[in-house]
């Protein structure tokens, strides 16, 4: 049951404490304060997922995130919908909101300096397996090494990062323009689009939140990353190189991200 469809889930889930808000600096907002003053992203978990990575089933908790601003215009046209008895149209409503998900493997009380991952969906790579890049690897590994920890830490899944921000559709244009030549910074630029329109806020919030001002470890090859948190007010990230995933099909991709300025080094990447 979706929360935007029947109000009475969503007071009762808010008086479980499974769904909550936080603010812009990552602190939870007290759910008897109303309207809930500076709320930023709604969460709704812990939800226990039991993931199969690789041979062996990672327990993780779940948390599902959405930005405020984005759920409250899908709760207005939610509310004219249900006036107009056009229920129907929900689904359509939905798919348009960006829910972003939050992993989290050990106890986050415990953490003095967890590993993290903000991790940007890629359809091709995570879900389909494919071999143009290297996301699906990385996310795998990632939650793997992050499970082998003995503090464990967070995986921060942006499901608006598709394409380094760009969306599917103009991603497999892009794929047509790197198979005519292109590398993939170019095919971006060809399109009239940035090379990378990835926005991290939502991520250094929920960042706050979960790792609660303690300093952490990102899994990144990528230092504009770290640069684009430490903007966002996070100060203490410490970049763990994270290769993996390194195919033929690949290496000309990996190659331009290290040209761009991604710290990969030739040994990482190899040669056919
Ligand atoms: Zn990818």
């Amino acid at each position: 049951m979706f929360t935007y469809i029947d109000p009475t889930i969503r007071q009762r889930l808010t008086a479980q404490g499974t769904l909550f808000q936080i603010d812009r600096d990552g602190v939870r907002i007290d759910p008897e304060m109303s309207p809930a003053h500076g709320a930023t992203i709604s969460i709704l978990g812990p939800i226990p997922l039991p993931l199969q990575l690789f041979d062996t089933q990672v327990d993780v908790e779940w948390y599902a995130c959405v930005r405020n601003t984005e759920l409250g215009k899908i709760e207005e046209l939610a509310d004219d919908l249900r006036a107009e008895n056009a229920q129907q149209s929900f689904a359509t409503l939905a798919s348009f909101m960006a829910v972003n998900s939050v992993l989290v493997i050990g106890d986050p009380k415990t953490w003095n300096n967890p590993l993290v991952r903000v991790h940007s969906c890629c359809m091709t790579g995570d879900v389909f397996g494919s071999g143009r890049c290297e996301c699906g690897p990385q996310m795998r590994t990632a939650l793997q090494r992050i499970q082998a920890d003995e503090q464990g830490g967070l995986l921060i899944y942006m499901s608006g990062h598709e394409g380094r921000g760009i969306g599917l559709w103009a991603k497999a244009a892009t794929y047509l323009l790197q198979d005519a030549g292109e590398n993939t910074y170019q095919a971006n630029r060809s399109l009239g689009l940035p090379d990378d329109s990835r926005d991290f806020s939502d991520a250094a919030v929920l960042l706050k939140f979960f790792a609660d001002g303690k300093p952490f470890l990102l899994l990144t090859n990528n230092p504009k990353k770290v640069d684009d948190l430490g903007a966002l007010g996070l100060g203490n990230i410490t970049r763990v190189k994270h290769v993996t995933g390194v195919t033929d099909s690949n290496r000309g991709y990996l190659t331009a991200k290290q040209d761009w300025g991604h710290k990969l080094d030739a040994e990482d990447i190899g040669s056919e």
